[in-house]
């Protein structure tokens, strides 16, 4: 049983990841700044790449690259983005992989102008608009979505840029928060299903927008409400417009998010994501109780569920392991007689905390298995009695085709193994997970309306092609 992980210590990281977080700023005299510290704030959404596009009113100017915000952005690089206006995107890289080419915004000169795109999302049908665009001439120059969205507006018939945007839009099915600067209006939009978050705040005279409202806490602006799913908000020189152009569907919000995406400080459809985990970690305790001396959470993510199972189950909560947060990529790797090194330097077990103890320790999900089996080794290296596992979400079964990086059905764990089988294999005494009902209830949703649920429960919302094995060109720099 997933025997060929056993020694693998590249996948030290076993998370579903979020693709990309977007931030869009008008009326704003630092845009370009403001652009910056709000990509900061979402660096967690994705480190692969980042980019801004700004605008004086007249042309856009782009600036993007591969890296963290801090490492893509200088200050000579921003003061080089003038311009009231801004739209920033920072990505982790599913579609397309991981290239320059792929980074976002995507900024093009067409027959109207210029016009820059900034995608959350993936298309379900991404490839079938791709093939018939290539078949009737185009050219791409990316892999990614965000062109094909490019394209379709770029071929629109439609007479402003608004109905262009929306026509493209209308042809296209799946996840989408989507930002559109040109020099004269910046579009923000939701797809239908509201897969991926998007919000709207206000900066003094400024109107700001962010895949999480924790980017306006860093810039001082003010959290106004979610843009709703199916929803175009239109910020020109005549102020906002909010349009419902598509046809509606019933709102599928990703309900991961609360379980790991989003910032815990974040409040997304009117539900503080802290408090979620709490409860989720509280239901845990009902649902998995296990006799034990002390909870502690695989931290950062694991640490508000840890903290509710606690109080729940009226056990003490201790911080026994201690994440390392100055952990970059390191390119120095020890002698491999150093097992489960890229662990090991993350993680560090607080011995006095766990010798001799039954320890719960909570996380919010298992993708592979391979870094729980780890933790769980770790913590019985330091002198554990017992290690009982618990999940704060259910066995995640189903790959994602909304935006989110998830392996193939046959790597996730949980598809082909029961859960005593799981526990074997991470070598935990016991394992438990949350109920998916107890999971819609711990973000303030009584039935599975409301939020998507597929990579639990393999009901997709939205019907996808199978993604193929895309072409891209080589790039040597
Ligand atoms: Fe979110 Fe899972 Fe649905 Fe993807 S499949 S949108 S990760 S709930």
């Amino acid at each position: 049983m997933f025997s060929r992980h056993d020694d693998d210590d590249h996948d030290d990281d076993d998370h579903f990841h979020d693709q990309c977080g977007v931030f869009g700023v008008w009326g704003s005299d630092e845009a370009a700044n403001h652009a910056y510290l709000g990509l900061h704030a979402l660096q967690h959404r994705g480190q692969e790449a980042a980019g801004i596009v700004s605008s004086d009113g007249v042309q856009l100017l782009v600036h993007r690259g591969l890296g963290l915000v801090q490492d893509v952005f200088s200050a000579s690089t921003l003061e080089r983005l003038p311009g009231d206006r801004a739209i920033g995107h920072v990505r982790y890289s599913t579609a397309g992989g991981s290239h320059i080419k792929n980074a976002q915004p995507i900024a093009i000169d067409y027959a109207h102008g210029s016009i820059a795109v900034a995608h959350n999302g993936n298309l379900t049908n991404a490839d079938e608009i791709r093939r018939r665009l290539e078949a009737a001439g185009s050219i791409f120059q990316t892999t990614s979505d965000t062109e094909v969205v490019v394209h379709l507006i770029a071929r629109s018939t439609e007479r402003s840029t608004v109905d262009r945007v929306a026509d493209a839009l209308r042809q296209t099915k799946g996840a989408y928060s989507l930002l559109v600067l040109t020099p004269q209006e910046l579009i923000a939009v939701r797809d239908p299903w509201g897969f991926r978050p998007l919000s709207l705040g206000r900066l003094k005279g400024a109107f700001v927008f962010a895949s999480e409202p924790v980017a306006f806490e860093l810039v001082a602006a003010e959290y106004i409400r979610d843009i709703e799913p199916g929803e175009m908000v239109v910020i020109d020189k005549h102020g906002l417009t909010s349009l419902r152009p598509f046809e509606r569907q019933e709102p599928k919000m990703c309900i991961f998010e609360y379980v790991y995406f989003a910032r815990p400080d974040a409040t997304l459809g009117g539900t503080n994501v802290y408090e979620s985990r709490k409860m989720m970690g509280r239901a845990l305790a009902r649902e998995a109780y296990v006799e034990a001396d002390v909870v502690i959470p695989v931290p950062d993510s694991g640490v508000p569920a840890a903290l509710g199972y606690a109080q729940e189950a009226g056990l003490p909560f201790e911080l026994g392991l201690v994440r390392s947060h100055y952990v970059g990529r390191t390119f120095i790797e020890p002698q491999s007689s150093i097992r489960h090194f890229g662990v090991r330097l993350k993680l560090s077990p607080n011995r006095a905390l766990i010798q001799g103890k039954r320890v719960v320790v909570i996380d919010d999900s298992i993708v592979r298995g391979t870094t729980s089996r780890k933790i769980v080794k770790m913590l019985r290296d330091a002198g554990a009695r017992a290690v009982h596992l618990r999940i704060s979400s259910p066995p995640t079964r189903w790959p994602c085709f909304y935006g989110i990086d998830t392996p193939s059905r046959s790597e996730l764990i949980a598809s082909s193994h029961s859960i005593e089988e799981i526990a074997k294999y991470v070598t935990a005494d016991s394992l438990g997970y949350l109920s998916v009902e107890a999971l819609h209830a711990s973000v303030g949703n009584s039935g599975s309306t409301g939020y998507c649920n597929a990579c639990f429960t393999g009901e997709y919302p939205v019907a996808f092609e199978k993604p193929s094995q895309r072409r891209q060109l080589a790039l040597v720099m």
